[in-house]
């Protein structure tokens, strides 16, 4: 039996069936088991920051193995604290501020949900469209019918506004809100930005009643748009930021940032993860910051950004309308095609990509995906979407 059908047989059904069994990767670059090479633009769901096996990311991680692997939060590890330390810096978090570590997105945003509801209060106001994680905290804030109907009831008072709608948002906020939770950008809502003025109208909205601004950055932060947060080019700070996804480069972590007042939300007792902030994980984040910053990478997501948004159109005979997004958190915008066909036809020209949307392609390629493959990147795509017009 071939591995998909023995996909079919031993795995749950709540993932399709995936098209490929991918076997090895290389920087930007991953290979099936029949040996095609891939181009690989959506790295783990803009996870792989680093792209496959970086050599100083490997090296790290290995150490940290054969130097202690596991304590458990009963003890304290240096990777864990200089971690927490580095990500307060980043985040140019004001004095007070502190970190806690959990080991996926779903789970930051769970615990952001339980600091808020410490201020005493339990209204929320969430963005419809907005994608906050899967478990039933985070999914009550996963502003997506088809997501959370079979699962109700979910954890209670929430209010969905539209994205980007200050009124609606501001009509929304309360003296009962405990928390408004915003991603700088919907990444699985399609990559939609927030309009210009969205979070600093939010943060406003909070500060009126005291509630807490909680910025969602599992799939925007740690250089994804080439700033370290995306709420830095807002103009805002924030009560609370999550991480995940790119924080780890493709081990998994997870972070609540909390900034001054909010820091001192969660006291003893209140909230724990056993493999929260362990060793390995925390390495290879510490490793992640720090290829960041020396290859200068902030730098290079904008050039290369850049040059996506502008030839992408240029290469796709017509079919691309646009490319929204910021950094390397793209989407192409289609005419008359379907995502999905469109990224079935770019997969069998070498191109892994994502069909976030019915009419949008999303890229999230390694942020230090190398000049040389953007130009392969343009080559390939020129190519499949010829063919899509024949
Ligand atoms: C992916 C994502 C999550 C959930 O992260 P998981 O690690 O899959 O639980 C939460 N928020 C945002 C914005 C995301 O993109």
């Amino acid at each position: 039996m071939n591995w998909s059908d023995r996909w079919d047989t031993s795995m749950m059904k709540n993932y399709g069936r995936p098209p490929l069994l991918l076997v090895q990767g290389k920087g930007s670059r991953v290979w099936d088991d029949s040996g095609n090479e891939y181009i690989d633009l959506i790295a783990g769901i803009a996870v792989n920051a680093l792209g496959h096996g970086h050599p100083a990311f490997v090296q790290a991680i290995t150490d940290q193995l054969n130097t202690i692997g596991h304590t458990s939060n009963l003890y304290a590890t240096e990777p864990g604290l200089l971690l927490a330390e580095r990500l307060l810096e980043l985040s140019q978090a004001p004095i007070g501020s502190r970190v806690f570590f959990c080991n996926s997105g779903a789970e930051a945003n769970e615990a952001a949900f339980k600091l808020s509801r410490l201020t005493g209060r339990t209204h929320v106001v969430v963005a419809a469209g907005g994608f906050h994680g899967r478990t039933m905290g985070s999914l009550a804030l996963t502003a997506q019918p088809a997501k959370q109907d079979p699962f109700r009831p979910l954890p209670g008072e929430v209010t969905v506004v539209p994205f980007g709608d200050t009124a609606a948002l501001s009509s929304a906020v309360t003296p009962d809100t405990a928390a408004v939770f915003l991603e700088p950008i919907q990444g699985e809502g399609g990559v939609i930005v927030a309009p210009t003025g969205y979070l600093a109208s939010a943060r406003a909205d909070c500060d009126k009643y005291g509630a807490l601004l909680i910025v969602d950055e599992v799939q925007t932060g740690i250089g994804r748009t080439g700033q370290w947060f995306a709420y830095q080019s807002h103009n805002v700070v924030p009560d609370v930021v999550t991480l995940a996804k790119g924080l780890g480069g493709g081990l998994p972590i997870g972070a609540l940032v909390a900034f001054g007042e909010a820091a001192e939300l969660f006291t003893p007792g209140s909230h724990g993860s056993t493999f929260g902030g362990n060793p390995i994980s925390a390495r290879a984040a510490l490793t992640v910051l720090d290829v960041i910053e020396k290859e200068g990478l902030l730098g290079h997501v904008q050039e290369v950004s850049k040059r996506l948004a502008s030839e992408l159109p240029a290469a796709s005979n017509g079919f691309v309308s646009s490319v929204r997004g910021e950094g390397l958190l793209l989407a192409a915008v289609l005419e008359g095609l379907s995502s999905s066909d469109v990224e079935l036809k770019l997969r069998s020209h070498g191109l892994l990509t994502n069909a976030v949307a019915p009419n949008a392609i999303r890229l999230a390629p390694p942020l230090n995906l190398p000049t040389a493959d953007v130009d392969e990147v343009i080559q390939r795509w020129g190519r499949a979407f010829q063919e899509l017009g024949t």
